[in-house]
């Protein structure tokens, strides 16, 4: 076994803190990797706070992985050691269903394994995350990270990135499409990014009046303040597509209005609390109302490869592993900018 370092949450209340643990001899399909930065997602707030139910503990979280591989068992044919490598929120799936034989497998019909927060497959043990100082995962599950992008701003792009890349894709957001990205967080500014990059018309909507000069700069063509019911009316039925990021709750009828006739709306943040959707909000129009959760390999390792080439990264503050807490209390305030990303150095 290799003992490891980490930070955990012991129970829904509990601060993160440090924590020592055992991961798995590295097996002949397995990349073993010495973890250099970790992306804090709000998910890792969701979830240690047992806020979707279901939480397990202790829970080390994190899922926007960034390493070095130091080993790799003898089977393993895509990675040597010294590789910039990534691990992103699953580190397995059951690799038979329709869904894993599409290259799918976020929609694993038995269920992908969270990279934390989950039982082994053998449901024997836990699954430990990123804010630790190594894991050893499956090769099908590692992605290649070019060195091209500095390894700080390339952790969010293991679960920020994929999860706005994947719908942004999907549902064709191009030129001559005006699209709305609801939410100015780690999500939100990938979508920004993204969008605009597809050569979309791009609006950002945000609750953060001091957030919007670095919309514009992120790629908003236009940013709406969401709090402004003036600003809000004047976009009625006009957008193709609007991708909401928002984490709390808020009114989605509110959004819907914005949306032309067929316009779709895909809903990636996940609040505590279910949302109230009135009828009249869709059928009016004919409107979608549609979701979408990370997204497969193939399209992960599409992703990462599209933004070596076209420069794209996240906008990261570097947080030694001690802050961790002042970082969850400041995301809970809209205070990022726009992803916290742990250097493991500090741990
Ligand atoms: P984040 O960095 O904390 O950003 C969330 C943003 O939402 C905030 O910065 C804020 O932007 C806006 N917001 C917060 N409270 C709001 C409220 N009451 N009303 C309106 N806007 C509000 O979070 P994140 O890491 O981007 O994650 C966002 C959500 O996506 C979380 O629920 C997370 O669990 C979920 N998620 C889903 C997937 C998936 O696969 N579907 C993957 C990753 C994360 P402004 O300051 O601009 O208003
Ligand atoms: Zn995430
Ligand atoms: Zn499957």
């Amino acid at each position: 076994m290799l003992p490891t370092k980490g930070y955990a949450a012991q129970s829904s209340t509990s601060p993160i803190a440090p924590f020592s643990f055992e991961r798995r001899e590295p097996g002949t399909h397995d990349v073993h990797l010495e973890i250099s930065h970790c992306g804090v997602c709000h998910t890792d707030i969701h979830m240690s706070r047992d806020e979707w139910g279901g939480s397990l503990y202790p829970m080390v979280p994190g899922h926007e992985i960034i390493g070095t591989v130091k080993q790799v068992g003898s089977a393993v044919t895509k990675f040597v050691p010294g590789d910039r490598v990534g691990v992103g929120c699953f580190v397995d799936s059951c690799r038979t269903c329709p869904s894993c034989n599409e290259g799918l497998e976020n929609y694993c019909e038995n269920h992908f394994t969270g990279t934390y927060n989950s039982k082994t497959r053998d449901g024997k043990g836990l699954n430990f995350g990123g804010y630790s100082n190594q894991i050893v995962v499956d090769e099908r599950f590692v992605l290649k990270v070019s060195d091209k992008i500095d390894p700080a701003a390339a952790a969010p792009l293991l679960c920020a990135g994929i999860t706005t890349y994947s719908p942004l894709r999907h549902w064709k957001v191009g030129p001559g499409k005006k699209v709305g990205v609801v939410g100015l967080g780690g999500l939100g500014h990938m979508a920004l990014k993204f969008a605009h990059s597809f050569g979309a018309h791009v609006v950002c909507f945000t609750t953060s009046e001091g957030k919007i000069a670095d919309a514009k700069k992120l790629g908003a063509d236009e940013v709406i303040l969401s709090t402004s019911p003036e600003q809000m009316e004047g976009a009625t039925g006009t957008f193709d597509f609007i991708l909401d990021t928002v984490s709390a709750n808020h009114d989605l009828n509110a959004y819907l209005s914005l949306l032309k006739r067929d316009g779709t709306m895909c809903l990636v943040g996940v609040p505590e609390v279910p949302a109230a959707v009135h009828a009249f909000s869709l059928v009016g129009g004919r409107k979608r109302l549609v979701g979408s959760l990370v997204g497969g390999l193939p399209e992960t390792q599409e992703m990462l490869d599209y933004c070596a080439e076209h420069g794209i990264a996240s906008d990261v503050e570097l947080i030694p592993m001690g802050k961790i807490n002042e970082a969850y209390a400041r995301m809970l305030k809209n205070d990022v900018k726009y992803r916290f990303v742990i250097d493991m150095a500090t741990l």
